[in-house]
Formats: C-alpha cells, structure tokens, sequence
C-alpha cells in the first residue's frame, strides 16, 4: 500500500519512495542497555521536569546514535507546544546543513490543554523524529517520506525500548 501523495511524485522521488517503504525494522543491538533510561524518562516527565526529561533524550538520542551508527544530534526539550494553522508540531527534525548536527525539537506540553504530553506518545515523537535522521544517515536515502515502511521503523524501535507495549 502506498499513501496518495505518492501519485504526485516524480519517478525519482518515486523510487526513494519505494525505498523507504521497503525497510521495516531497525534492529537496535543492545537495547535492553537503554530501558533504564526509558523509565527515568517516564517520572521525568511524569514530574513535568522539563531540564530531567533533555537530559534523558540527550542521553537517549546518544544512545541510539552510537548503537546504530549514524552521527549524533542536537536535541531540546521545549515546554509549550506551537500551533500551526492546521495542526500542532509535535516535533521536528531539521537536517544539519550549515549546523555543526542536526537537531530534534520535542515539546513537553500541549498547547491546547497546556498538559504534559503522555509518555508514549512523546516517545513516539521522539523515535519518529530519529527515524527521520535515520533516512539521511543510516540509510542514505535523498529525502526522508512518510511511508508504511517508516511508521513500521518508528514502530520497531518503540518496542525494542518499551518491549512490554
Ligand atoms: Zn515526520
């Protein structure tokens, strides 16, 4: 299955598409080392500790960076979730460029409610973002889409780390 924005694309961007939709897993070798710092990540947040919670993803985003082999990024925990017009960021992920890394942006709360964001979906967020980075660095790919492939990938590294889910 491929997702309707796909008709639109170029025959190039067609096959970085079909790429990335080919690949379903990122096997992430000693993971278990990571769960204590899922779990600390967990009361971080739970306690709205916004210093805490940079601090573990900072610790966590080396972890995964060095595991599977793509260079380190920059990343910050910021408290209060922007708006779009359409929708609200969740994350982002913006490629290093100029930059000496390229850098994850999270947001802790939600701007509607101004409430803390729920563990798991902040970690999803958190791994989606990484799987875009993933797409640039470990895959080589041009451009980094939302496939099937992708959202597996997002799905196999959140239950390597949360393996009770
Ligand atoms: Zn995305």
């Amino acid at each position: 299955m491929v997702f309707s924005y796909y008709n639109k694309l170029s025959a190039a961007r067609k096959r970085v598409y079909r790429m990335s939709d080919e690949i379903h897993a990122v096997p992430l070798p000693d993971g278990k080392a990571l769960h204590r710092l899922i779990s600390r990540l967990a009361s971080a947040l739970e306690q709205e500790d916004r210093d805490r919670t940079e601090k573990i993803c900072r610790a966590l985003a080396r972890g995964l960076t060095s595991r599977l082999g793509v260079p380190l990024l920059r990343l910050k925990v910021l408290a209060v979730r922007p708006t779009t017009r359409m929708e609200e960021l969740h994350g982002l992920y913006e490629l290093a460029e100029g930059r000496a890394s390229a850098v994850i942006t999270l947001w802790m709360r939600t701007a509607k409610y101004r409430r803390v964001v729920a563990f798991r979906s902040f970690l999803r967020t958190f791994l989606h973002e990484l799987c875009h980075h993933l797409d640039y660095h470990l895959y080589n790919l041009p451009d980094s889409y939302h496939t099937e492939g992708f959202y597996k990938r997002e799905s196999s590294l959140f239950h390597q780390l949360v393996p009770e889910a």
